[in-house]
């Protein structure tokens, strides 16, 4: 491909609206171009690296079993309202009527689709077990879509669904996947970890993410420095308090009057208070009713909680006055970048500075934290995360700590919770009919990409590794106006592309500085360098971009050294 008939828009400066790097990133390499909030154009080179993702996933989900379809993007409400979900999903299913009223919704996963489709096809457990995916655009109304591709509204997904005829079969194709997946992302060259994983929105019996680790990472995970025990925050919730119990000075709650006559630990052991998350919650006996006031976020979970635990009747989250009154501290609020507690607490006028209050998010839950005795700030929040304690691992009792990961992959045992509720059923070995046992599997092919850029890159831009790469080399001819460099250019690109070397030729006419700085912004692995001073020796120059190293070749053997 030669660059000059290509189309690959770098950009000099940062774009002012991108965060964090991938998607500062992205932007300069000239990958992506924003359409609207969280919906992205993929230009050529961004749709090269999707492409080489795609055909390792499609690999591996073809050894391990599985059979690629493709479903469509839109969905009729009346799959949804027999799974229940129609109700249940909220507003991040974007939902529409057609020309005859109907509803419809954007798929945000296919569960109800695929169930759907093998409800009545398949009907003896002589067709089990059956494992489909799908490489398909996903559309999913984020409340805050950010950081580029890391979280769109509009996504790539590849989502496989399996089918059992039992519980023993389910957890065979559930751990035929957990392998498929391994693979995937040990062949993608990314760093990541499997995590024990709540099982959210879609349900189920349990389910593994899988983590590409990075600071920039919205997911905060557990790791055990001694054994292969890794889960993520909710599911590690009760690591937190005793990793809050040994390490923090945490200030008394205040007694409170509950009818249950809860202590203050019971109140902070349900709370799964631990140092950056702290604060307090209190307890008061309002006009005769018990309320809880959180001055934390997680809201969710602790309304749940506290109402069914210590039986409060209402839960909130408090007032600032209440919070200064409290904590005795002014109140302001900081935290890292996404943060977006000023539109939770919007109706509330509450002042912003960054001093005595830090807040952090995961996923679309907020926490804030005010200062009781100790201040906390950005770099306490930073150094806090890489906390470790002397043991409490809950499987071998060894050290752990905390990390950032980006969710890539998810794997759940669903259970037959779709197929009872849409009642896909099979006849069994005496002729009984029985609900599928289901398992989803779903990876983010975009959010790989980015996930990918955040752990591979310097201050000069992109360090693809080769499994992504748009392309495995790129030859670059220095001073084009000049024949015999431009000859000896052109020659060995035929050259590269006779011996199937997926190479890209930056044939423009530009400075080389400029050149240079492009082939390092869009990072692909290996660079060739033919320019006169080299040619004059007959030899070309080699960069490896992730390690900066340059050697002369000659030009007979370039292509020998790049295979
Ligand atoms: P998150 O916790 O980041 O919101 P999720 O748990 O809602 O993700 P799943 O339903 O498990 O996502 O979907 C499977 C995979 O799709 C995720 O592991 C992730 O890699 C990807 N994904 C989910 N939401 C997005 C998004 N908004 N943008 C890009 N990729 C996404
Ligand atoms: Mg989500
Ligand atoms: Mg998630
Ligand atoms: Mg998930």
């Amino acid at each position: 491909m030669r660059w000059s008939r290509y189309y690959i828009p770098t950009l000099k400066e940062d774009p002012a609206d991108a965060e964090v790097i991938s998607h500062k990133l992205l932007l300069r390499a000239g990958m992506i171009r924003k359409l609207t909030a969280g919906i992205y154009t993929y230009l050529p080179l961004a749709l090269r690296c999707l492409q080489k993702i795609s055909q390792i996933i499609r690999e591996e989900m073809e050894r391990f079993g599985a059979v690629e379809i493709l479903m469509p993007g839109v969905q009729p409400a009346e799959l949804w309202k027999q799974s229940g979900r129609w109700d249940a999903y909220g507003k991040e299913l974007l939902r529409f009527k057609d020309r005859h009223d109907r509803d419809y919704c954007l798929g945000p996963t296919h569960e109800e689709v695929v169930t759907n489709l093998i409800k009545g096809e398949v009907k003896s457990y002589r067709q089990l077990p059956l494992n489909l995916y799908q490489i398909q655009t996903k559309f999913r109304d984020e409340i805050r879509p950010r950081f580029g591709l890391m979280r769109g509204r509009e996504f790539i997904m590849k989502d496989g669904y399996s089918f059992d005829k039992d519980d023993k079969g389910a957890i065979s194709s559930y751990e035929n996947m957990y392998e498929a997946y391994k693979s995937i992302f040990t062949r993608l060259g990314l760093k990541f970890r499997a995590v024990e994983a709540d099982t959210g929105q879609i349900g189920g019996t349990y389910s593994h993410e899988f983590m590409v680790l990075a600071d920039t990472g919205e997911d905060t995970i557990v790791v055990c420095e001694e054994c292969d025990y890794a889960a993520n925050l909710e599911k590690a919730e009760v690591l937190y308090n005793e990793v809050e119990q040994r390490k923090i000075d945490c200030p008394p709650l205040e007694e409170v009057n509950t009818p249950n006559k809860h202590t203050v630990e019971e109140v902070a052991k349900f709370l799964n208070i631990f140092p950056h998350k702290i604060v307090k919650t209190l307890l008061y006996n309002i006009d005769g009713k018990v309320v809880a006031i959180l001055i934390r976020g997680d809201r969710e979970l602790n309304e749940v909680k506290l109402k069914n635990k210590l039986k409060a009747t209402e839960v909130r989250l408090a007032t600032k006055e209440e919070v200064e009154k409290y904590s005795g501290a002014p109140v302001g609020f900081a935290g890292p970048v996404g943060l977006n507690i000023e539109e939770i607490y919007a109706d509330q006028e509450l002042q912003f500075d960054t001093d005595y209050v830090i807040g952090a998010n995961k996923k679309d839950t907020h926490f804030i934290h005010c200062d009781l005795k100790r201040d906390v700030n950005i770099k306490d929040y930073y150094d806090l995360r890489n906390i470790t304690v002397d043991d409490n691992c809950p499987k071998c009792g060894g050290k752990i700590s905390l990390t950032k990961g980006i969710e890539v992959g998810h794997i759940f045992k669903l259970g037959t919770k779709y197929s009872k509720a849409m009642g896909a059923t099979f006849l069994d070995e005496n002729g009984k009919e029985k609900p599928l046992v289901m398992g989803c599997y779903g990876i983010g092919v975009s959010r790989v990409l980015a996930a990918c850029i955040e752990q591979n890159h310097d201050e000069n831009g992109i360090i693809f590794p080769l499994p992504i790469a748009p392309f495995e080399c790129l030859l670059i001819v220095l001073n084009p106006k000049d024949n015999k460099v431009l000859d000896a250019a052109n020659k060995l690109y035929v050259e590269l592309k006779k011996s199937r070397i997926d190479c890209l030729y930056d044939d423009r006419d530009e400075r080389p500085g400029f050149k240079f700085k492009d082939a390092d912004l869009i990072g692909v692995p290996i660079q060739i360098i033919i320019g006169a001073k080299g040619l004059a020796k007959g030899v070309a120059e080699i960069k490896i971009r992730r390690t900066g190293e340059k050697i002369e070749v000659p030009l007979s053997e370039c292509i020998k050294s790049v295979i």
